[in-house]
């Protein structure tokens, strides 16, 4: 059923069970004081006829009936009826003749009982009421409530009237309503229609007020704002890679076609084959690590995941790093550390931690003139700071978020081999893992990266 339509019939549904209630109460209400007013008069008549009665040395019959011709007790067609205990009738009176009631001994015995009650006897009301002075009397006094009854007829007319009319403003209003309640979400839905893959610079138009469809249309603004990022930075990340796959293809094809053209001797297809090997080989590291780099860019889901001594894990790198360069050399320092072996233990994949640790290390040796990395280890709180220094080259501040992008290299960088990869992997690699990698440096002194993990005593899912 469509939104505008619930909102529709809960707002009549509302609306009728108002309306209801509010009616049925002041029916119910004039209802009560109708039959009150009509027991009040009859009640008082009937008590009048009894006193009458009782007193029959002082007042006869025909006197009686008089008082009771004249009386106006604002109801019409009267009739009083008067019985002994017994049930025998003593006196009659009727302002038209044909009304009379009959009077059962099961209603004497009733009045007798309860000492007064009113029920309807046709189109009459009767208030039948037990005179206990003397030899007791039982007096009958019965009456046509018009104006009354014309009244209540009247209010429900009105009441069941207005009920209607009410449902329908309700039914007009709620569609109104609804209509203008929802109809910035459609204009929201059909704008994000009308965004496609190639024309993600599109944003939805924000309204002057501050309410929640503005809200909504922020927060898709928002995430627009970020698939255009990523669509932005994978077809760069793709043209990038196509590129620095393709430069060592071509160098490799006309080196073949230059050495193909004629005859050459073992020396030059010795030549020729160590410069192809060479190409294959940077072809071959830049498909690992564009493999590496596949494997951290998803979610942890598909990976093999430990609880992983960090401590443990680095005493391994000054190895890994002189299987690499003979040159480099790494230093670790862990002071102050923790005794509870849980604020040293991170819940992840050991080999892509070790892979990020590895890349920052291997640029501090690459990046510093004695080729050395100092690496230490740090607790602080619920984190775990891993501190990778060196006294190199530095980074200038412009460049330190760039150097986050892939295939991002600095100018100084360029002859020394590389792929641009190595940073951004690590930063996958971290964020994977929760945590974040952040960098000082200063020109011709040298870096420091601080790779922030949360510990598993906090975290133990991702
Ligand atoms: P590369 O393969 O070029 O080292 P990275 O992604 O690892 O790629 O690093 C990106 C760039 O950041 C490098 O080209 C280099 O210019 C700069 N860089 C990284 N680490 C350091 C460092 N410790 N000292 C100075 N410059 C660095």
């Amino acid at each position: 059923m469509p939104v505008r339509l619930r909102i529709t019939l809960l707002f009549c549904t509302i609306v009728v069970i108002l309306l209801i209630l509010v009616s049925g109460t002041v029916y119910y209400i004039s209802y009560n004081n109708r039959l009150a007013q009509v027991k009040t008069r009859l009640n008082n008549r009937a008590i009048t006829t009894a006193r009458l009665l009782s007193q029959s040395e002082t007042f006869n019959r025909q006197l009686i009936e008089k008082i009771d011709a004249l009386t106006a007790i604002a109801l019409k067609n009267k009739t009083v009826q008067a019985y002994d205990p017994n049930g025998k009738r003593i006196y009659a009176f009727s302002d038209r003749v044909t009304d009379s009631i009959n009077v059962t001994p099961e209603m004497i015995t009733q009045a007798i009982n309860t000492g007064g009650y009113l029920f309807s006897y046709g189109r009459q009301d009767v208030f039948a009421y037990y005179h206990v002075n003397g030899t007791g009397l039982v007096v009958f006094a019965a009456a046509y409530d018009e104006f009354g009854k014309r009244n209540l007829r009247q209010l429900s007319f009105i009441l069941v009237i207005s009920t209607l009319g009410g449902v329908l403003i309700a039914m007009i209003s709620g569609y109104i309503f609804s209509k203008r309640l929802l109809s910035p979400i459609k204009n929201i839905a059909d704008e994000v229609k009308e965004i496609s893959a190639q024309d993600l610079n599109r944003r939805i138009e924000m309204r002057k007020v501050k309410d929640e469809w503005n809200y909504l249309s922020g927060t898709l603004n928002e995430l627009l704002d970020r698939l255009q990022d990523s669509f932005e930075t994978q077809r760069r990340f793709i043209s990038n890679a196509s590129h620095e796959l393709s430069t060592p293809l071509t160098s490799m094809s006309s080196q073949l076609q230059v050495y193909l053209q004629k005859d050459r001797n073992a020396e030059e297809y010795r030549k020729v084959m160590e410069s192809v090997y060479q190409d294959v080989q940077h072809m071959s590291s830049l498909t690992k690590t564009l493999l590496e780099f596949a494997k951290a860019s998803g979610n942890a889901g598909g990976l093999e995941l430990n609880l992983i001594r960090v401590d443990e894990v680095l005493l391994r790198l000054p190895s890994i790093i002189q299987k690499m360069n003979n040159g480099y050399s790494v230093s670790l320092t862990f002071d102050n550390l923790p005794e509870e072996e849980n604020k040293l233990l991170v819940f992840g994949n050991e080999d892509l931690l070790i892979t990020a640790v590895k890349n920052i290390v291997v640029n501090a040796c690459k990046y510093s003139p004695d080729h050395q990395a100092m690496v230490s280890l740090k607790c602080e709180n619920s984190d775990i700071l891993i501190l990778i220094e060196d006294k190199g080259v530095g980074i200038p501040n412009k460049a330190l978020e760039n150097v986050f992008e892939p295939f991002y290299r600095l100018d100084d960088s360029r002859d020394l081999e590389g792929f641009g990869l190595g940073l951004p992997l690590a930063r996958r690699i971290i964020r994977l893992h929760k945590g974040d990698i952040t960098i000082a440096s200063v020109i011709e002194k040298g870096s420091l990266f601080t790779i922030q993990l949360p510990s598993a005593a906090t975290l133990r899912t991702f």
